[in-house]
């Protein structure tokens, strides 16, 4: 072959095909209805050319879902799953939400903040409600896959750098922020376990009632993965940063599902960690699936003080196993060029 006839490539191009090759990079993002057709076409190529290939969706917006297919990304639809305040279930069923160690429901009193209405995870009536939720999504010709948030308990631990807001200190698991401990999880678990939850002195520092409760969550999980090969879509989540936060902060047992892939939320800032800690949290993860599905870690633009600082952050991210990212937050043209710098290992 003469050398006329080898490809040139030049280092432009070399960088803009790079993370085409490698990695599958993913926007969180709640569809602004006011979009243009043309906005639309232009924001989602630019995504496409810096790497990014799928969309979660926040709400249902066909127009949204239809242009982002159009240039060629994978949309998916981004739903809440044990969080979930709608007014028709505050009214109709109250008894299905959580109640705390103190006997208290997220029907009548949500911990933290207003939204905060868990659903107990252990009823029968709660997993069928969600699966028709979900179902409704996945019957729909333009939505690519599902992707589940606050697929977890309340958090009875929360990030450290949110402690002050809400004048807390949680260093340990308080009865007020601790869930379920409904009638029906009590009875669940003494079938199981033979044990009366009600004679355990603490019952936050027992292993089987903690272990109870990661599998509570894993089933749901487990349905909404059934359901969703039925259709033969993709189920992901957004999940806690490391299988060790997850566990302690949120009883979510994310390792042991079997999802097609999970975004874990290594929000560097809310824990107050430097961006290296982004390859840190992704090293775990990355290990503890042993190659089971893919992570995507999942990164919040504001906690970036420069794009510099996210380039390195995506790089810590891709360098330690991740298989792309997924942002959080407002994706300018210059956080899509730090997703292409950062995409160069
Ligand atoms: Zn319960």
């Amino acid at each position: 072959m003469s050398a006329a006839l080898l490809p040139v490539a030049s280092t432009a191009s070399v960088l803009a095909a790079a993370p085409e090759k490698k990695f599958k990079h993913w926007v969180w993002t709640n569809p602004n209805l006011k979009d243009t057709a043309e906005e639309l076409a232009l924001r989602y190529r630019k995504y496409y050319e810096a790497g990014i290939r799928g969309i979660f969706f926040e709400h249902d917006s066909e127009v949204h879902f239809r242009a982002a297919k159009a240039q060629k990304l994978e949309a998916h639809y981004w739903i809440w799953t044990m969080n979930r305040g709608e007014k028709s279930l505050l009214a109709d069923h109250p008894d299905w939400y959580a109640k705390n160690r103190n006997g208290e429901s997220c029907a009548e009193k949500p911990p933290y903040v207003n939204y905060y209405r868990w659903l107990c995870p252990s009823r029968e009536e709660v997993r069928e409600y969600l699966e028709s939720v979900y179902e409704a999504a996945l019957k729909k010709d333009y939505v690519d896959g599902i992707h589940l948030d606050y697929v977890r308990y309340c958090d009875v631990i929360l990030p450290v750098n949110l402690w002050a807001d809400y004048k807390l200190v949680q260093t340990s698991e308080a009865p007020d922020f601790d869930y379920c401990y409904c009638d029906v999880c009590q009875a669940k678990y003494k079938k199981l376990t033979g044990v009366t939850l009600k004679e355990i002195e603490y019952p936050e520092a027992s292993p089987s009632w903690r272990q109870f409760r990661y599998q509570q969550v894993n089933e749901v999980v487990e349905r909404l993965t059934t359901l969703a090969a039925k259709y033969k879509k993709p189920i992901t989540a957004a999940v806690f940063p490391t299988p060790d936060i997850a566990h302690r902060n949120v009883k979510q047992d994310w390792v042991n599902w079997k999802v097609s892939g999970v975004c874990p939320m290594i929000y560097h800032g809310f824990y107050k960690e430097n961006v290296s800690w982004i390859g840190t949290a992704v090293s775990e993860g990355i290990k503890a699936l042993n190659g089971k599905f893919p992570l995507y870690a999942g990164l919040y633009l504001p906690d970036f003080k420069n794009d510099d600082e996210l380039s390195q952050g995506i790089n810590h991210a891709l360098v330690n196993g991740a298989a792309g990212v997924s942002l959080f937050g407002d994706v300018t043209d210059a956080s899509l060029a730090a997703l292409k710098k950062g995409s160069i290992k």
